[in-house]
Order: C-alpha cells, then sequence, then structure tokens
C-alpha cells in the first residue's frame, strides 16, 4: 500500500521542528529513521497531515560521556550506538536490533518515542533509570524512563514535544539476555539487568504494554541467581499470541533473567 498524502517539511532546528509540530495541530508527526514510521504510514495505520523530517537538524547525534552518564543524541543511529564504547549495555542492546539496514537508519530517540514493547532500548532507558529531554513549545522537560511509557506505541509526551536526547546511566555491572525466534526479529523476551549507584535494577520487554520493573526479584538481589530469576517469572502477567503461548513467554522470560543476572555477575 501506499501512504496517503501528506505535508513534508525539513526544518534545520529545534525551535523550527517545535514550530512545524505546533502548526500542524496534533496532526504532525516526526520522521527520524523512518524504520518504524513509514512500515505503519504504508499500511495506513497512521495518516500524519505533516512529516516533519528532522534529520538536517544538528547537534543531535552524538554520544557523549559525561560523569557516570552518557547522553545519546535523539538522532544517533542504532549503528553508531552499536559501535561506540562510551556504554556497553547500550552498545549490545543495539546490536540486537533488527538488521543492519534498520540498524543504519534507525534512531534512538525514534525508538524511544516509538514505545514499542518488544524494542531494546527502552527496556535498556528503564533498567538504567535513564532520562529522557523533551523540547516542547513551554520549554524543555525531563522525564524518567519508568514515567514515559504508557503503553503499546504510547508515550507521555505530547503530540507537539520532541525528544532531543537521552541520559543514561552507566551501570557498574549489567546483563543482557534476548531471545528471539529469528535472527533480526523482535526479541520475544528481554531482560536487562544494572547495577546503577549501587542500586540493582530489573526491566523485562516484551511481556507487557510497556517495560517492566521486576520489582520484587530487585528486592531479592542476594540470594541465589535461580531464585532472583523466577521472582522475575513470577510478577509476569504476559498474554500468549501467535509467537508463544503465555506461560512459554514465562518460561523465557525465568531462563533470560537468569542469563542477564548471571552475566552481570549478580
Ligand atoms: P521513525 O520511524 O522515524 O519514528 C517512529 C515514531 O517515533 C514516529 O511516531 C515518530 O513521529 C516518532 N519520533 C521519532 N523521533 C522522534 C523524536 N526525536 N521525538 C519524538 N518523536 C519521535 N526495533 C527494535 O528495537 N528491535 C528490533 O529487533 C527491531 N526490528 C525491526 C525490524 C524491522 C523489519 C523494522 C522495519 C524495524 C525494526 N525495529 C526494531 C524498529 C527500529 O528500531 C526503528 O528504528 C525504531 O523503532 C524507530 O526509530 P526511527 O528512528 O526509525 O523512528
Amino acid at each position: 500500500m501506499k501512504c496517503a498524502p501528506f505535508e513534508y517539511v525539513r526544518p534545520t532546528s529545534v525551535d523550527e521542528v517545535l514550530a512545524a509540530l505546533v502548526a500542524a495541530d496534533g496532526e504532525g508527526k516526526i520522521l527520524a529513521g523512518g524504520q518504524s514510521l513509514v512500515p505503519v504510514m504504508a499500511l495506513r495505520m497512521a495518516r500524519p497531515a505533516v512529516i516533519v523530517d528532522i534529520n538536517r537538524v544538528e547537534g543531535l547525534a552524538a554520544v557523549e560521556r559525561d560523569g557516570d552518564t552518557v547522553h545519546v543524541g535523539a538522532l544517533v543511529r542504532h549503528r553508531t550506538l552499536a559501535e561506540q564504547s562510551a556504554h556497553p549495555l547500550l552498545a549490545e542492546a543495539a546490536r540486537h536490533i533488527g538488521h543492519a539496514a534498520i540498524r543504519t537508519r534507525g534512531t534512538a530517540g525514534g525508538s524511544i518515542a516509538h514505545a514499542d514493547p518488544a524494542a531494546e532500548l527502552p527496556v535498556v532507558a528503564v533498567a538504567t533509570g535513564a532520562t529522557v529531554t523533551a523540547a516542547g513549545a513551554r520549554g524543555d522537560r525531563w522525564v524518567a524512563a519508568d514515567d514515559l511509557f504508557a503503553g503499546p506505541l504510547m508515550t507521555t509526551l505530547d503530540a507537539d514535544e520532541m525528544i532531543t536526547g537521552l541520559d543514561v546511566p552507566v551501570p557498574t555491572r549489567w546483563g543482557f539476555a534476548g531471545f528471539a525466534r529469528r535472527h533480526g526479529d523482535f526479541a520475544l523476551v528481554t531482560v536487562v539487568v544494572a547495577e546503577v549507584r549501587g542500586q540493582v535494577r530489573i526491566a523485562v520487554g516484551g511481556v507487557g504494554a510497556v517495560p517492566l520493573r521486576a520489582r520484587a526479584a530487585e528486592a531479592a538481589i542476594g540470594e541465589p541467581v535461580e531464585r532472583v530469576a523466577q521472582l522475575v517469572g513470577d510478577e509476569l502477567n504476559p498474554t500468549g499470541d501467535l509467537h508463544g503461548s503465555a506461560e512459554f513467554r514465562r518460561g523465557v522470560a525465568v531462563e533470560m533473567a537468569r542469563r542477564a543476572l548471571a552475566s552481570a555477575g549478580i
């Protein structure tokens, strides 16, 4: 199918992006890598009246370490994230995203804004306690990843706000484990364990509407890994679909949790 007709604008500054979104009055959509937006437009599941292409906005493509945090600009491509060494957990997560072509175009800001419950970067954002910077007509605001994801493909951001970057704490210990049926597919389940500022956080993707914190398991850190991993599974309430039953997903989550905890050395 072809996309419905739309107006196309290509601003060169964040202020111009925001002005275009306000002028579109809720009918505008930001275009970053286009790897999620274009397919949903082609299927006519989205029919934005105005496409605001942010690829010419400068200053949004850097990965920079600042103390114990790494700042990732909204336009950093998954491929760049996979190749950088400032944040090894982000690099590992980015290597699991789709195929090379998708990693070459897809962006960190786009993945966070798209809020696919099975996507890798939102799980890392929740596990590390990352903060997203959202620019809007009323100024910038900073949203904790725990408060950002509202449901499948939904965030708490307004339609006229733009993610300009995210600040991701660098964990002292971490583990990443994901299971996909085929190489390049979205993972059925992803578990990320991150020790940040002395606290171990566990986040699970693919088993709920948003990336979930496994808080009972976090509270049991120090007990045997098998017990903590089992608690991750016990906390979940997965639903089945054509990719796997609810019980299969729960079992995969327990095993992914065991692997992520073990690789974190926790
Ligand atoms: P776009 O497609 O340009 O935009 C997506 C949405 O985010 C749109 O609603 C857009 O308006 C909004 N948006 C984009 N940037 C911003 C911003 N800065 N501020 C506010 N809103 C913004 N992802 C995974 O995580 N794991 C996978 O395994 C995976 N596999 C894939 C396989 C295929 C075949 C395809 C096509 C995609 C896959 N993806 C996967 C998705 C991919 O990671 C996308 O790159 C990502 O979801 C969206 O990033 P994007 O830059 O392409 O955003």
